[in-house]
């Protein structure tokens, strides 16, 4: 947290020296919590890229892929294709929603657990605890002369630090390129550029965002804090102090005769030294507050060795305290209210709207485009010919293979291109696995077939696998007659 000061003269200035926070290690529900968000989250970040996924042959068999050089999004068994862009938008939104509602009901909780700034940065103060020892053995050696002892502890974190953070951002590239292969490929020199290069980057940056800026992203970097207030309201579950319990605070005994005039807050800064954004939850709601609980813990400890309740601090709605403080009877949590109702719907929507589009994405698209350059040209048999691009795409995994017949006024027969098939009344096109193919087709009228200058036609393909029929529209240019079209 950084302190506004004022210069001897008088001028406020907006800048100040950014105040280091040395948050100390702290047990409890909150704590473990978190540890066990961090271990699941990590686990799956680290491992992710080594599941493999059976695609059939030639495809790639990591479960979690996005393959920028064929531009798919492998996720198990859904492959996504540029085409489906809604889709991922479609995710996009159902999380952000999701975001609001989980916001509305317990607060920050997400940037208290799960951010990956939140995380990574616990694992960094993690390292560091074990090295540099905890906050006060970390301050004292600090503020203390340069020694064999302060060198080797700083070099030694450091370099756990850039083991972490090169470990974090080689697992990042292995989400875009097949993780054995590229791993074999960096230690044997045989990467891209784009590999060491990316590598490099996302090391420095988990090394610098985790290890050097911390609570810094979170107060001042991160958008959040700024927006999220527009989700709470006060029946928003989040941690708070019961002021009107631990108010006037003093460190004088409790348990005496008659009792003394001090609230239950023993003013022992605990909740303060164990705030990992170094703030002080007594001085009520703060954008710098990321929710993580972990002053609960500590003022818990400090409630059980002074024989006092707990829960001086908790998790509790700002209309609860303020009834409590009134010394009113207060109702239960409202986690059903109009705000939470919306997002809720919301939600509903965008889940169904995603189950829908899901299921109802086709895995073979085709489109029909007419030449244009000649529209027609006459043959030497006195039959007209019109030439098409059939985009054929292929999301299966498999081969498929086409069956292409044209439903028309008039006689018609089909050719591929370049091939030596006479024209016949069908033609075959197969379409490999995972693939676009574009396929240019003739389509010829018999002799004074085409009376008018423009007849509708229809292609029709049928999948041979899975009898699956597709039509498209087109046109068939002809010559025109007089009385034709
Ligand atoms: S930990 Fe509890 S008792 Fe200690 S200062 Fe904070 S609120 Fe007061
Ligand atoms: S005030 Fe408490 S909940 Fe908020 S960031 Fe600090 S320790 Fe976490």
């Amino acid at each position: 947290m950084n302190e506004y000061v004022t210069p001897p003269g008088g001028e406020v200035s907006l800048y100040g020296d950014r105040v280091r926070v040395y948050p100390r290690a702290v047990q409890g529900i909150a704590r473990n919590f978190k540890w066990a968000l961090l271990i699941f989250c990590l686990a799956v970040y680290y491992i992710l890229p080594w599941v493999r996924w059976n695609r059939g042959p030639g495809n790639p068999n990591q479960a979690v892929l996005l393959d920028i050089s064929t531009e798919r999004f492998y996720f198990f068994g859904i492959t996504f294709w540029p085409q489906d862009i809604v889709l991922l938008t479609g995710g996009l939104i159902l999380a952000a929603v999701g975001l609001f509602l989980i916001t509305s009901l317990f607060g920050r909780i997400w940037c208290g657990y799960a951010c990956p700034q939140t995380v990574w940065t616990d694992l960094f103060m993690l390292v560091e605890r074990w090295i540099e020892g905890d906050r006060n053995a970390r301050m004292r050696r600090d503020a203390g002369p340069t020694s064999l002892d302060k060198v080797w502890r700083k070099l030694a974190k450091h370099s756990v630090w850039l083991g972490v953070a090169f470990w974090t951002g080689g697992g990042w590239i292995m989400y875009y390129v097949d993780a054995p292969t590229v791993v074999g490929d960096f230690w044997t020199g045989q990467a891209s550029y784009g590999v060491y290069g990316f590598t490099f980057l996302f090391t420095a940056t988990t090394y610098v965002l985790a290890g050097w800026a911390r609570e810094q992203v979170c107060t001042y970097m991160c958008p959040w804090p700024r927006f999220q207030s527009a989700m709470l309201d006060e029946q928003t579950l989040i941690v708070t102090y019961q002021g009107w319990r631990g108010e006037p605070r003093g460190r004088g005994k409790r348990d005496v005769v008659p009792a003394p005039a001090f609230g239950d807050c023993i003013d022992c800064h605990a909740c303060v030294h164990v705030c990992p954004t170094g703030i002080d939850i007594r001085d009520g709601v703060q954008l710098e507050c990321i929710g993580c609980g972990l002053c609960v813990d500590a003022c818990n400890e400090i409630m059980t060795r002074t024989s006092q309740p707990l829960w001086l601090i908790k998790w509790d709605t700002l209309a609860r305290q303020a009834g409590l403080a009134k010394g009113e009877l207060v109702e239960p949590i409202k986690l059903i209210r109009p705000r939470t109702l919306i997002y809720l719907a919301v939600l509903g929507i965008a889940v169904a709207a995603m189950g829908i589009g899901l299921a109802m994405r086709s895995l073979l698209e085709v489109s029909v485009q007419h030449e244009r350059a000649p529209l027609f040209v006459r043959l030497h048999d006195g039959s007209l010919r019109n030439a098409y691009t059939l985009k054929l795409v292929n999301k299966y995994t498999h081969d498929v293979s086409f069956t292409v017949t044209v439903e028309a006024a008039m006689r018609a027969k089909l050719q591929v291109a370049g091939s030596t098939d006479a024209p016949a009344d069908a033609i075959t096109i197969l379409v490999p696995a995972d693939s676009v193919g574009a396929y240019r087709v003739f389509l010829d009228a018999a002799p004074g077939g085409v009376e008018a200058k423009n007849a509708e036609i229809t292609f029709l393909l049928r999948d041979t696998t899975d009898n699956i029929l597709i039509k498209r529209s087109a046109n068939f240019i002809g010559a025109g007659k007089p009385g034709g079209g």
